[in-house]
């Protein structure tokens, strides 16, 4: 008959040691298997530290991890750790492969919980294989910092940087990696202040930041200094997608505004402007059926927000040009169209976009070598993760979810077959 110690054998050998009994206890609610591990008797106990083979030096109490469960039945292993004496770390504790520091998860168990908690929520993974929400963050979070020590930054060409808005908290900053082939999160740190940008580029280190030839951003005054202090070797480009969330938030506040003066006056058109948010923010084409006829009907009306959004369509065209002179003559009617506009959220974003108007026209300038959709594909992403987060109320949690999500991270090698 097939034994547990068989199963045990192939889904995590360890080396140097034996397991030497399995036992099976119900008590009706829980079921669990207790397994006793011990020392191979002819193999010499090596240093956690250097993995030498040392002489044995005592031996300290029993302690317990919990181990994957089989058929929903919780294990877990018991061993009493010996410490060595090492000639070059002195007295510490022996290396055990399915152990890491004092964590009371073996490490096939962290792995396995990781692999699952990307799969699912962390709160699925932790009903799904009986532990606390607890044990599969901190189980993530081994993966994640195991990940971040031994990730390569070779080859970092072009950078996003980005802010995110989250709870209470305020303000993130993201700075990603956008090159064709690889696109991931680098970092990420709370709040958007000219000390967080600063703190992130020091994490990634000079040798990453010195091989960078593109940056893309935000119009973001503090970030604009970073990048115009430390990245000013690459060209700098503000990014489509966020010129484009500027002129989509001036549209909405020119009918926010106009829909409460007609409001206040009693005027019946108001009616016009009412739930027509989402569709003067999308593309016109990809406005359909009612909605679309609504939308044809506000933007041939004499309503400010018609005008608004007519500017804002008119601005697309922009993103069309392949030479700079022209995309500039381009930019500088707009502009003066804008600010003849009578209409104060335009001219906001006009002024600003002509403030700019060089970073802006390195789009051109950058001839391809950026694609328009890496940040925002990115910015989806993360607000696709921090909305499915269950219980990331600490910057912490949050951090490391994003991280295991987005940080195309490599994985500790497997000691075991769970996974
Ligand atoms: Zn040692």
């Amino acid at each position: 008959m097939l034994t547990f110690k068989t199963l045990l054998n192939h889904a995590q050998p360890i080396p140097g040691f034996v397991y030497e009994q399995a036992e099976f206890l119900n008590d009706g609610k829980d079921a669990r298997i207790d397994v006793v591990i011990r020392a191979h008797a002819q193999i010499r106990p090596k240093c956690s530290e250097c993995q030498r083979a040392c002489p044995g030096y005592d031996r300290l109490p029993a302690r317990c991890w919990s181990q994957v469960s089989t058929w929903k039945i919780l294990c877990f292993y018991h061993y009493a750790p010996r410490r060595v004496d090492c000639p070059e770390h002195g007295i510490v504790v022996e290396q055990m492969p399915w152990n890491d520091g004092k964590r009371r998860m073996t490490i096939g168990m962290m792995a396995f919980l990781a692999m699952w908690a990307r799969r699912m929520s962390w709160l699925e993974t932790a009903r799904a294989f009986k532990v606390s929400w607890e044990s599969v963050f901190r189980s993530v979070e081994w993966t994640v910092r195991w990940g971040l020590k031994h990730r390569v930054l070779e080859g970092v060409k072009a950078l996003g940087i980005d802010d995110l808005h989250w709870g209470r908290a305020g303000f993130l900053t993201l700075i990603y990696q956008i090159d064709d082939g690889s696109r991931r999160l680098l970092w990420i740190g709370q709040k958007r202040t000219q000390a967080t940008l600063m703190t992130g580029l020091d994490t990634l280190g000079p040798a990453v930041i010195s091989g960078v030839e593109y940056v893309c951003s935000d119009m973001w005054r503090p970030y604009l200094n970073v990048i115009g202090k430390r990245i000013a070797h690459a060209l700098h480009v503000l990014d489509r997608f966020h010129i484009a969330s500027h002129l989509n938030g001036a549209v909405d506040e020119v009918r926010r505004g106009e829909m409460s003066r007609l409001n206040a006056a009693g005027k019946t058109t108001a009616s016009m402007l009412k739930k027509m948010r989402w569709p003067l923010l999308k593309n016109r084409c990809r406005v359909l059926g009612r909605a679309r006829k609504r939308l044809n009907t506000l933007i041939f009306s004499k309503l400010a927000t018609a005008r608004a959004w007519i500017l804002k369509d008119t601005f697309q065209h922009f993103w069309t040009y392949h030479s700079v002179g022209h995309a500039s003559r381009f930019l500088d009617a707009w502009c003066q169209r804008a600010m003849r506009s009578r209409l104060p959220p335009m001219k906001k974003v006009a002024r600003m976009l002509r403030r700019h108007q060089p970073l802006i026209l390195n789009w051109f300038r950058a001839k391809g070598a950026l694609s328009s959709g890496a940040v925002e594909g990115l910015n989806n992403k993360i607000r696709v993760t921090t909305r499915r987060a269950y219980g990331f109320r600490t910057f912490n949690a949050l951090e490391v979810a994003l991280y295991h999500s987005l940080g195309k991270l490599p994985e500790p090698p497997r000691t075991h077959r769970f996974c």
